[in-house]
């Protein structure tokens, strides 16, 4: 049987291989452990292997488990989608969000962040493929967003994050991340201290990795599938 431990290991060797042969910088790539719809039990049992990063990506299923281990040394982090109504909990609770793709989220985010915790860490979610029904904002609003965020003292932008079209195909998934790398690029010479590209998930991280992905998104790999 596997065990949460054993995939997590196997996470990891997955991540140390693709620095390698990528050549990555040797733990230059962070692990997020997805840890959506899953019991605090879960979340647990990783945190005893050494897993301290964690995304949530439903605020309802989040809260219980972050309230149920608020005495552990866990990081969280937003990785779902944000209605209005979400930002005051999400802005108390969590440490990151990788899914601001609309000013307004962005504004209260920074305008709900607590006076007595570090700014919130950002990142703008880019719909890469312009899928009509995905979310994340164009490519061409990205100055104008990362420029407002910029006026915003509470929140601190630090990258972009993606959720490309699956595929199974590595080079065409390599070329979904490779254009968000570039956008990332432009910004960094623009003059914005970007240091977080979060890309790739359970199916694709290698190439992510090979793109320049510095955070890994992962679920399935590590927990099973979710029903
Ligand atoms: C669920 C989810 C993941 C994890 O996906 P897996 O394929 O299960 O690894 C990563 N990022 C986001 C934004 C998600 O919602």
């Amino acid at each position: 049987m596997n065990t949460i431990a054993d995939r997590l290991n196997q996470v990891k060797q997955r991540i140390d291989d693709a620095e390698k042969l990528y050549n990555r910088h040797p733990g230059s790539v962070s692990l997020l452990a997805v840890s959506k719809t899953q019991p605090a039990r879960a979340v647990l049992a990783a945190y005893n292997a050494g897993q301290r990063r964690f995304g949530e990506s439903y605020l309802q299923d989040a809260l219980p488990k972050i309230e149920a281990l608020k005495n552990y040394d866990i990081e969280w982090h937003f990785t779902g989608p944000i209605q209005s109504n979400k930002t005051r909990a999400i802005a108390t609770h969590f440490s990151w969000v990788h899914s601001v793709d609309r000013l307004k989220i962005a504004q209260r985010l920074n305008d709900q962040r607590p006076a007595k915790l570090k700014p919130l860490c950002i990142c703008l979610q880019v719909n890469i493929s312009h899928e009509q029904n995905k979310s994340g904002i164009h490519p061409e609003e990205l100055f104008t967003m990362a420029e407002a965020l910029s006026l915003m003292p509470n929140i601190r932008l630090r990258g972009l994050m993606t959720i490309p079209e699956a595929t199974k195909n590595r080079e065409n998934q390599r070329k979904s991340f490779n254009k968000l790398r570039k956008l990332q690029l432009t910004l960094i010479e623009s003059g914005y201290s970007l240091d977080t590209l979060s890309m790739g998930m359970s199916e694709d991280l290698e190439a992510a990795i090979a793109e320049g992905a510095t955070v890994v998104r992962i679920g399935t790999a590590l927990f099973g599938s979710r029903d």
